[in-house]
């Protein structure tokens, strides 16, 4: 997707003055004191209720609500997104625009970008086939013992030395440098001024890397020569055809062997990938180095059972190891771990041992379960307290990422034969089943809200509070409001972000954020003007810290309500069960219907203390 640098945003909105570019759209805009006014161009009206405001470079209608900064103006006043309206407001300024990732508009055709790459392809193939530059590349291919057949097969390639071979050939049959630059292929540089274009890979030997299709959809290239500065492996960017956490290497390739044995296996490097194909094991795919995700998970279980992860060694090796377990365990898939002996990659040990080698690994790999238990404990002291307390919480994590009840008790088997560990294994799980079943809770209660387009006031209201009064009222609300408790999906997201960071560094991730939640935000507004008709709940003589404190009380007062109706509806509930519950309820509500030093003892039984949300 093309993406627009923070900072370009910033300084196109440095240099917009609202006034103007408003006043540009609508040239009955007048000043009326401190502000400016006219009608509104968003809905009907005979006298004006739409201002801008000079100082704070917003706009506001106090008609229909509409309001925001100079880009939230453009894009509702030209109904176009943002990248557009920040390009619209750009070329006004004169500010150009470097996008990260791909121009928008001309190079978002998906069509040009495959052709593009498949006529990139077949170029640096040619290069290494048969070039007189790709002498050095052919020299290197020998070497790491990769014959012709191979470089056939996986179309390996050669990206010439020079600056622009790629570029001055792909303009010459046609394509624009903009459409280079949205596959990645070339990098933007500014020269005296001028915009211009070089060659991303330079020197180095190309691997395509294709989607499930086989189409080519970005590269990895690699240096050569060990002397030469620049990184081992330079890799397209993301790019509306290239998104890094959904390709596997080979995938193309391993498809179907993966679906025959149902079983996946993934290795690192490319050319580990590559050697496991050349040697006959072809249900090989390789991460290529990055951490693996959801997605990939997910293109794995729709044709395979179980995953087989071959991975270094080392500490980082080991590290990625556990994480990607867990994200395949939670995706219901098998997995089992094999340990390399130490300096060897696949590609190595095929080489040096043969195809064997490998396969009898794999054939012996252990469980993730098992391998964690290993490994841990061998670097922990399962003989202190503290150690096996890490150990087995770390078994546990990886045990309920797993949504099969019985693949979790398979798990828990495991564990029970490094040691007699029973007692705290179930205590361990019962505390995570505890904590899991109060978030599910609060989820189950707040879904019998229907979710109102506009945002509800008062949780608005928190949220303009909590912008203005961070520091003062960040740690009641971070211990005492669990931000599940709001009802609203964006303010919710909004008051989460606010926990882990404060009002300033959001206005630098800004863009970065959901687009619901930029909405609210750009919203503010409005919403603080709510939150002063809010007088039901807060007086102007309270400090921000005792608003919060209602706040607080007040959301948890609609939780429980909610939770009572739900009771109601409840009917495994025996009636026993249900007099306690409603009792509690009853008990709960009187306690926030009173002062603060009556809430947050009940609040604190509630929270379970050492339950984190
Ligand atoms: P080779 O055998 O050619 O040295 P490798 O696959 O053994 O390559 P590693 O250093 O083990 O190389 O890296 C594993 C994978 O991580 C690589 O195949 C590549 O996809 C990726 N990678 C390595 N270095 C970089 C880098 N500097 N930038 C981006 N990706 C990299
Ligand atoms: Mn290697």
């Amino acid at each position: 997707m093309a993406m627009i640098p923070k900072e370009t945003i910033e300084e196109i909105r440095q240099r917009c003055n609202i006034v103007d570019v408003v006043g540009a759209y609508l040239p009955e805009l007048r000043r009326r004191g401190s502000t400016y006014k006219c009608n509104c161009p968003f809905h009907k009206e005979k006298t004006p209720s739409f201002t801008v405001n000079d100082g704070r470079q917003i706009f506001h209608c106090f008609g229909c609500g509409a309001g925001g900064d100079v880009f939230r103006f453009v894009m509702d006043y030209e109904k176009v997104d943002f990248v557009t309206a920040v390009s619209v407001l750009a070329e006004r300024v004169g500010v150009e625009i470097v996008y990260e990732g791909g121009q928008p508009d001309k190079s978002g055709n998906k069509d040009v970008l495959y052709k593009l790459h498949t006529d990139a392809a077949a170029f640096y193939h040619r290069m290494l086939l048969d070039s007189p530059e790709g002498a050095e590349a052919r020299r290197y291919m020998e070497e790491r013992d990769l014959p012709t057949e191979i470089i056939k097969d996986f179309q390996i390639g050669y990206a010439p030395q020079g600056w622009e071979e790629l570029l001055g050939r792909a303009v010459k049959k046609g394509y624009d440098p903009e459409q280079l630059e949205a596959a990645g292929l070339v990098v933007p540089s500014d020269r005296n001024g001028k915009k211009s274009h070089y060659d991303r890979f330079r020197n180095r030997v190309m691997f395509p890397i294709c989607d499930q299709m086989g189409r080519v959809i970005g590269f990895s290239g690699r240096i050569m020569n060990k002397a030469e500065k620049g990184a081992k492996y330079v890799n397209s960017p993301e790019t509306l055809l290239f998104k890094k956490n959904r390709v596997l290497f080979a995938f193309d390739k391993a498809r179907k062997p993966i679906v025959e044995s149902r079983q996946a296996i993934v290795v690192e490097g490319q050319i580990d990938a590559i050697r496991c194909h050349q040697a006959g094991l072809d249900n090989v795919v390789a991460s290529q180095g990055t951490a693996l995700t959801e997605n990939h998970a997910k293109m794995i279980k729709r044709y395979a059972d179980e995953v087989i992860l071959v991975l270094d060694s080392d500490a980082a090796g080991l590290k990625a190891a556990l994480a990607s377990s867990e994200i395949f365990i939670a995706n219901e898939l098998s997995v089992r771990v094999v340990t390399l002996p130490e300096k060897e990659d696949p590609d190595s040990l095929i080489k040096d041992k043969g195809i064997q080698a490998l396969t009898s690994l794999i054939k012996t790999a252990a469980p993730a379960i098992d391998f964690l238990m290993d490994t841990l404990s061998g670097r922990d002291d399962m003989a202190t307290e503290a150690g096996k307390m890490r150990v087995l919480k770390a078994a546990i994590g990886l045990i309920v990422s797993s949504p099969s009840k019985i693949r979790q008790d398979n798990m828990i088997k495991a564990i029970l034969r490094y040691g007699n560990y029973s007692t705290v294994v179930e205590e361990l799980r019962r505390e995570h089943v505890a904590k899991q079943a109060i978030k599910k809770k609060i989820e189950q209660v707040n879904a019998v809200v229907p979710v109102s387009k506009t945002f509800p006031r008062q949780e608005a209201a928190l949220i303009d509070l909590l912008m203005t009064y961070y520091h003062e009222v960040h740690p009641l609300l971070h211990d005492y409001l669990p931000p599940h408790l709001l009802t609203d999906p964006t303010c919710k997201k909004v008051i989460e972000v606010l926990m882990l960071d404060p009002p300033e560094s959001i206005t630098e991730q800004f863009h970065d954020l959901d687009r619901d939640v930029q909405e609210l935000l750009y919203a503010r507004d409005k919403v603080m003007k709510d939150a002063k008709t809010d007088s039901k709940t807060i007086d102007d003589s309270m400090l921000p810290i005792e608003v919060a404190q209602r706040y607080v009380q007040l959301f948890w007062k609609r939780f429980i309500e909610r939770e009572s109706i739900a009771l109601v509806n409840n009917k495994s509930l025996s009636s026993e069960e249900l007099f306690i519950e409603r009792s509690r309820i009853k008990q709960d509500l009187h306690a926030l219907s009173k002062g603060w030093e009556d809430t947050q003892p009940m609040l604190e039984v509630r929270l379970h203390k050492d339950i984190e949300f």
